[in-house]
């Protein structure tokens, strides 16, 4: 059988500070993506990672920029551990050995296309946003994301003909040959390009920005962070240093990215690509933003809500589901830690984590814990064709939709022991029959589960006694053999206390 390749990005996440709880939302929805198609059996490369240069960083580090870019890659790292997000690398825009050289040598193709030229540029410049904005975008001369004047700066530049590539952008978004997820972002970005699309500055003075890949053949200019960010799509699957790798999974499937960077990925990347000759990314999925109660995170403010402490208090999964369950996909959330909590106690703790106990207790006290005789009944029905819709649902991004299709067969199989009342059964032809069911569910849950809650799903098959994981793409009604041990274990979700 050909496994079907995919390949799938998060953006990488700029090192000026640590990383947020948005980002974590954009690992584990990129990382719900990868499992899912990899539980199909497709081959699957996932790619994160961390973007580093910039005269923002080198403001902040002082001397010794590399240093500082270390501690907070780390941390983002840690951040992807902890969450069990199953990335295959990870890029570094620092890479001397991977992403330097295929930055530079994008810029050679880019330029050997004759789709750069030098001009005198006089620009309006905003220190927080890290780059130039034209009249249209600053109110007044202030930019309205910093609310403060953009600095007028001239310099030398290479410039990137972006409008020449302005038709040709306008087609395949339209035909979603790019296809850019959800719709109204699609069309937010296709009024954007028919306004018309100004060439743009790709590389900055060396006085300006020291911190950077320079020019090739010009050290006296920087490559600006378009070509030096977006090109780690490329160095982190072997475009240098793995050209067979890099066959085998470019283009992308799918970049999974925030709305405010979508322009980037949607004009400046696909541009710059057909310049260099390259085929394009096949989908973008932009994501929304993370608000606190309903307000703008901020630290001013004070109310940034940090993913360790949240993952140290109520565990991996727990935000896991929280984020996919409880924020739109594609559209802003609010990161409400009451709410957190209501779902730990009533859909992990209540639902999921009560249904294991219970069926794993059952299966003790009555049958020794062993697997008995094999029974398909009401449960079979719920279950059949899960891994189906679960799959359809994520590939829509509708991860609300795929989890509540999993909790489909979780409420139906407490409602099937509160129905047939097992503990009151003496008949043991009976209880076999009820609790093959049970067992079989939990099978089945345990399957679909895993892109969404990885831990938990092992801890189920564990309790199952399971020597080999289920099967996603092949999983029948009937395949939990009947003598199995099982090995009831503790409770999967402590419920949270609240005053
Ligand atoms: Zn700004």
């Amino acid at each position: 059988m050909i496994k079907i390749k995919f390949y799938t990005t998060t953006s990488i996440i700029y090192t000026n500070s640590d990383p947020h709880i948005g980002f974590a939302l954009e690992l584990i929805q990129t990382d719900v993506l990868a499992r899912l198609h990899r539980s199909k059996g497709d081959d699957v490369f996932f790619l994160t990672g961390t973007d580093e240069h910039g005269s923002k960083i080198q403001k902040m580090a002082g001397d010794d920029p590399q240093k500082f870019v270390n501690d907070i890659t780390e941390k983002v790292q840690e951040l992807a551990s902890l969450l069990n997000i199953s990335n295959d690398d990870f890029i570094r825009t620092t890479d001397t050995e991977r992403h330097i050289p295929t930055t530079q040598d994008i810029w050679t193709l880019i330029e050997n296309n004759d789709d750069f030229y030098r001009k005198k540029y006089q620009g309006h410049y905003c220190v927080g946003c890290e780059c130039f904005k034209t009249d249209k975008e600053l109110n007044d001369g202030v930019c309205p994301i910093h609310n403060k004047k953009a600095e007028l700066i001239e310099e030398e530049n290479f410039f990137f003909k972006l409008s020449k590539y302005q038709d040709k952008l306008i087609q395949l978004i339209e035909s979603d040959e790019l296809k850019i997820v959800p719709k109204e972002r699609k069309k937010e970005i296709l009024n954007f390009i028919k306004t018309g699309l100004e060439d743009i500055s790709f590389s900055r003075t060396r006085k300006s920005l020291s911190w950077g890949i320079p020019v090739p053949g010009n050290n006296d200019q920087t490559i600006y962070v378009w070509c030096d960010a977006l090109t780690n799509y490329l160095s982190g699957i072997g475009y240098t240093n793995n050209k067979k790798q890099f066959e085998k999974y470019w283009p992308a499937d799918v970049h999974v990215v925030g709305k405010d960077i979508l322009r980037f990925h949607a004009v400046f990347w696909p541009a710059m690509l057909m310049s260099a000759g390259l085929p394009l990314p096949k989908e973008i999925f932009v994501h929304g933003f993370i608000t606190k109660d309903g307000k703008k995170m901020s630290k001013s403010i004070g109310n940034v809500v940090d993913p360790f402490e949240q993952i140290k208090k109520y565990s991996a999964d727990s935000i896991r589901y929280f984020l996919l369950n409880d924020l739109p996909a594609s559209n802003d959330g609010d990161f409400n830690e009451e709410m957190l909590i209501n779902r730990i106690n009533a859909n992990l703790a209540g639902d999921l984590g009560n249904l294991v106990y219970r069926v794993l207790a059952l299966t003790e006290k009555n049958f020794d814990g062993k697997v008995p005789k094999e029974s398909k009944g009401k449960l079979a029905e719920i279950a059949s064709g899960l891994t189906d819709r679960v799959s359809k649902s994520v590939e829509v991004y509708d991860f609300q939709g795929a989890l509540s299709e999993i909790w489909k067969l979780i409420k139906g199989s407490n409602q099937y022991i509160n129905e047939t009342e097992p503990w009151k059964i003496d008949d043991k032809e009976k209880l076999s029959e009820i609790i093959y069911e049970l067992l079989e569910a939990l099978r089945f849950i345990a399957v679909t589960i895993k892109p969404f809650l990885p831990d938990t799903s092992e801890k189920i098959i564990e309790q199952l006694g399971l020597e080999e994981e289920p099967s996603f793409a092949d999983i029948k009604w009937g395949q939990l053999k009947e003598g199995t041990q099982t090995k009831k274990g503790k409770i999967l979700f402590q419920k949270v206390e609240t005053e």
